[in-house]
């Protein structure tokens, strides 16, 4: 006989639902189980185009038949040859995050990490799993193929970290953080990039973003780390820089950090900034915060006291190109975070709903639930729709300078091609657009995920509370979702102009659509917002700013959702035009209200 019989039915209950290991994640394939995801890379993702502006004409594997070059072995000569190989990557990181990673996330965020002797310690688990998807080749994956990357763009880069995001964040951010380093490919030196990069993709480094100091988070600006050049021509660097990531590196293998220093005189402003490379081994980590969540990514306190750093680039255009290049795809980075964790949110909230009982009946049956679950899933396609537009646009422009380049074309051309002008402007409204919009979503898809648990949501039985406390990240890091509105207003007011280019491609995208009426009609509505907005004192534009950029991403994800309704196979249709209309009529509530807001409160 064993002690369990008299336990009380409703403790067994829960025991047999829960691990002595602590909660259990939903074990499966994170590629192939995610129905949308699926639905994009099969119907929705223009791959001619993306494949095409990636590729070049094909350049690499052109290259490849000539020379052998084995690092450009995998290089795709056609468009279907890039989505088998597409596919295959993202199956094997589906099936690692999915059915390898998973089963360890929870017991790995309760063990977290320590400092011992000024070096950060993380779990041996965390070690071995990064591990086996560095053997597995899939680390390097915002690194071209010529410095022993995968050569992949946004689009499949985006999906992959989202499969990592949705198993874990720290896990995530341990196996993506080295891509950072992407930047260099756009913006060091061809002897920096031969030295640097195939070390970085090897696995020799990490890579770390040393932006924020004590006094000085959201106001880079004004941050006072001072690069110092010395006779011979080396620079050192001193200052402290707060909440680094990786800035310890990762176990044995230490950071690249990415760091902003003041290479200018004091007061000198955004153009006194330069970025240099510092070795992690030539800092001392201070300390490591104790956070409310991604307890195993250290958020690191690092001393530089003459610190050896490498320039990159020129000096002065540090925080103004540099910086803001690699927040392009930072931003979009944290937006693939926000919908990975909301996925997973969601499913954990749908599984609970369906098994969970309350009045005789599955709660997934009780309309208030059966509402949030709807919402959740609306507003979770609306997302995705969002940044995959985001990646298109990075897509369309960012390999194209490069192309140019090789066939014949100097800067004059590059700065005068009209594809890198429309589609880089797109991409400088989308990407804040798409890390605000997505990581607020984010907060309130995990809260509601939460509640519908129930008690059990707030305890650590369920991974539904490991998921709201790394969520909570989203709206902070890379930019607060107030400093994204501010990055994104700009380019919504002008762009909105009678010749604006967000207004020509909204127009042009509504034109397409086989059902034009309700996207025409939040068009409306947000072209008043924008109107609205305009009208406004400066005083009451830093205050209703967040309206206007709400309703643009309310608008683009609207007629995105829409088209994806078009595009997607028919067996799916009817079901993912719903969908879309659910969002819709969301979107259009929440835009008409503010604007009756924003006209009242404005009105002298
Ligand atoms: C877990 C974690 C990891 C991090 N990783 C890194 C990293 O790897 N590298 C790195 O460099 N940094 C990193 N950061 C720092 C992060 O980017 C900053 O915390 C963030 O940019 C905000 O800066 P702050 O904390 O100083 O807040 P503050 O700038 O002090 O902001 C406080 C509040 O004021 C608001 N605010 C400030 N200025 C404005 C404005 N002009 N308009 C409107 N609102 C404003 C903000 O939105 C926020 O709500 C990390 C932080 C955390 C918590």
């Amino acid at each position: 006989m064993t002690t369990e019989i008299f336990l009380l039915p409703a403790i067994l209950d829960r025991r047999l639902r829960v691990s002595p290991d602590g909660p259990v994640m939903i074990k499966n394939n994170y590629f192939t189980d995610n129905s949308d995801i699926q639905s994009h890379f099969n119907d929705m993702i223009p791959w001619t185009e993306i494949v095409g502006s990636y590729e070049g004409g094909f350049r690499d594997a052109r290259t490849y038949r000539e020379n052998k070059d084995e690092k450009l072995a995998s290089a795709p000569g056609s468009v279907e040859e890039a989505l088998d190989y597409y596919r295959t990557i993202l199956e094997s990181a589906g099936d690692l995050a999915g059915n390898e990673i998973s089963p360890y996330v929870a017991a790995l965020d309760r063990e977290g990490l320590r400092i011992e002797k000024g070096l950060v310690k993380f779990p041996q688990k965390m070690i071995e799993l990064v591990k086996t998807v560095r053997d597995a080749g899939l680390q390097p994956y915002g690194f071209s193929r010529k410095y022993g990357g995968l050569g992949l763009p946004w689009v499949v880069k985006g999906i992959l970290s989202e499969i990592f995001y949705r198993v874990d964040g720290s896990m995530a951010i341990a196996i993506g953080c080295v891509n950072l380093a992407e930047i260099l490919e756009h913006i060091a030196s061809e002897e920096m990039k031969d030295e640097w990069l195939p070390r970085l993709t090897a696995g020799e480094f990490v890579c770390a973003m040393g932006l924020t100091e004590p006094d000085f988070g959201s106001d880079l600006p004004n941050i006072r780390t001072r690069a110092e050049k010395k006779s011979d021509g080396s620079w050192t660097l001193n200052g402290t820089k707060r909440f680094i990531t990786h800035g310890c590196g990762f176990g044995e293998i230490p950071a690249l950090i990415l760091t902003l220093a003041r290479s200018g005189s004091p007061g000198s402003g955004a153009r006194g900034l330069s970025f240099f490379l510092v070795n992690s081994s030539d800092v001392q980590i201070a300390g490591i915060e104790h956070k409310l969540g991604l307890h195993c990514s250290p958020t690191c306190e690092i001393v530089l006291e003459n610190s050896p750093g490498v320039l990159v680039g020129q000096e002065g255009l540090g925080l103004i190109r540099y910086t803001m290049g690699m927040l392009n795809g930072a931003r979009l980075g944290i937006a693939f975070q926000s919908v990975g964790l909301a996925s997973e949110a969601f499913y954990e909230a749908q599984k609970y709903a369906s098994e969970r009982i309350q009045f005789g009946r599955p709660i997934s049956g009780i309309g208030a639930v059966k509402k949030m679950l709807r919402r959740m899933e609306s507003e979770i396609a609306a997302m995705r729709c969002l940044i995959m537009e985001g990646c298109r646009a990075m897509d369309l422009y960012s390999w194209r300078p490069e192309h140019l380049k090789a066939a014949g074309g100097n800067e004059k051309d590059i700065k005068n091609d009209t594809i890198i002008r429309y589609w880089e402007k797109l991409a400088n409204i989308l990407t804040p657009l798409c890390k605000y919009y997505c990581a607020e979503m984010c907060l309130k898809i995990t809260s509601d995920a939460l509640q519908i648990h129930g008690g059990s949501g707030y305890t650590e039985d369920y991974d539904i509370a490991r998921l709201y406390r790394d969520a909570r990240i989203v709206t902070i890091y890379d930019g607060t979702s107030q400093i994204q509105v501010g990055a994104a207003i700009g380019g919504i007011v002008s762009g909105m102009s009678p010749t604006g280019n967000l207004r020509e491609y909204i127009d042009c995208e509504i034109d397409k659509l086989s059902e034009k009426s309700s996207a025409s009609e939040l068009f409306s509505v947000f072209d008043r917002t924008v109107a609205a907005y305009r009208d406004m004192s400066s005083e009451k534009k830093e205050e209703f700013a967040e309206e206007a950029v709400i309703a643009a991403a309310r608008m683009i994800s609207t007629l995105l959702l829409f088209r994806s309704g078009d595009r997607i196979r028919a067996s799916d249709r009817e079901a993912r035009k719903s969908l879309a209309q659910t969002y819709f009529l969301d979107s259009l509530g929440i835009c008409e209200g503010n604007l009756v807001r924003m006209s009242r409160l404005s009105a002298p």
